[in-house]
């Protein structure tokens, strides 16, 4: 039957869509997920590859449902964005990768002092709060802002040009980084990368993933896009961040094309804060 009966709920008709009945559950479980708080950051490492050095993390959010365990963001990011709950979730993020950096900076000094990356999705770089919670973020912790990075990812860069470039100079004027996360992947940014006030290019794993692979005429496919990325990256004095690497391979060709970090599984997967600090104290030899 098409129709729903008299008087009853649409929501619960009989022939309602089990997809649409899914997404709505799952809507007002995100809504009580960020009342309850049932949020996580794991950090993955990103390492200065020629010297094998932990040069920073990168925040990544983890939902802690009470049921279905942990939640990769994939499957709620979208979600979030699109009913706005990105906002405080994001929040979250924010206060919590700066607390955990400055609680890390306390207890393993290095120097250079690492840096935490905090991903921004396009929502919250619309939020006219934005700039506020970064700036209360800082204080609230302590945290040097030269060592915080937020990563903008390079398709959002250009929806709104003007706004966007409004909201990146006011944020690099609180003293943090700017980073465009998966780079190449966007298609368009070429021609404004010169004028955007970014620090950081993270080259994407797909092009990373073509390192070691077999090329058309059965040698070794040539990493062009890497070194093309490369290449803009040092002519635009830019620092250069290679993601998803998963073998050794990789590592020695991105160091020959003068790529300096690195993040992948082959050197750690993201990590809950408590084995992160387990590995800095091996490291620190403590
Ligand atoms: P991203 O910012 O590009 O983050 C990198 C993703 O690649 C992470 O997935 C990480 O676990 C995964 N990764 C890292 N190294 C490797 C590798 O060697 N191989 C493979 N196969 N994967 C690797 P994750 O944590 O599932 O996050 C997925 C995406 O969700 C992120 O992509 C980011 O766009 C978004 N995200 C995560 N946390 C947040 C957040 O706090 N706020 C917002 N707005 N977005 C977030
Ligand atoms: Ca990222
Ligand atoms: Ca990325
Ligand atoms: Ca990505």
């Amino acid at each position: 039957a098409k129709e729903a009966g008299k008087g009853r709920s649409a929501v619960f008709a009989p022939d309602m869509d089990s997809a649409i009945i899914g997404q709505l559950q799952m809507k007002a479980e995100l809504a009580r997920a960020v009342e309850r708080g049932e949020f996580t950051v794991h950090y993955q490492p990103t390492v200065e590859l020629a010297s094998g050095r932990l040069a920073g993390v990168e925040a990544l959010v983890r939902w802690q449902h009470p049921e279905r365990g942990l939640v990769p963001p994939l499957d709620f990011i979208p979600l979030a964005e699109s009913t706005g709950l990105i906002v405080p979730i994001g929040r979250f993020v924010l206060r919590e990768a700066c607390r955990q950096m400055r609680a890390w900076h306390d207890a393993f000094p290095s120097e250079p002092p690492m840096t935490v990356s905090v991903n921004l999705s396009a929502r919250e770089l619309d939020e006219p709060g934005l700039v506020a919670s970064v700036r209360d973020a800082l204080e609230e912790s302590g945290l040097d802002p030269a060592h915080l990075v937020l990563e903008i990812t390079e398709s959002l860069l250009l929806v709104d040009l003007p706004a966007t470039m409004r909201a990146l100079l006011e944020l690099r004027a609180l003293g943090v980084r700017l980073a465009v996360d998966d780079f190449g992947t966007g298609y368009s940014s070429l021609s404004y990368l010169e004028d955007l006030p970014v620090d950081i290019l993270k080259i994407d794993k797909s092009f990373v993933d073509r390192i070691g692979k077999t090329g058309p005429d059965d040698g070794p496919a040539q990493p062009v896009m890497v070194s093309a990325i490369s290449k803009l990256g040092h002519a635009l004095h830019l620092q250069l961040v290679a993601e998803g690497i998963e073998q050794e391979e990789q590592v020695s060709t991105l160091q020959e094309l003068a790529c300096q970090y690195g993040q992948g599984y082959f050197f750690a997967r993201p990590l809950p804060s408590d084995a992160l600090t387990e590995l800095l104290a091996e490291r620190a030899g403590q």
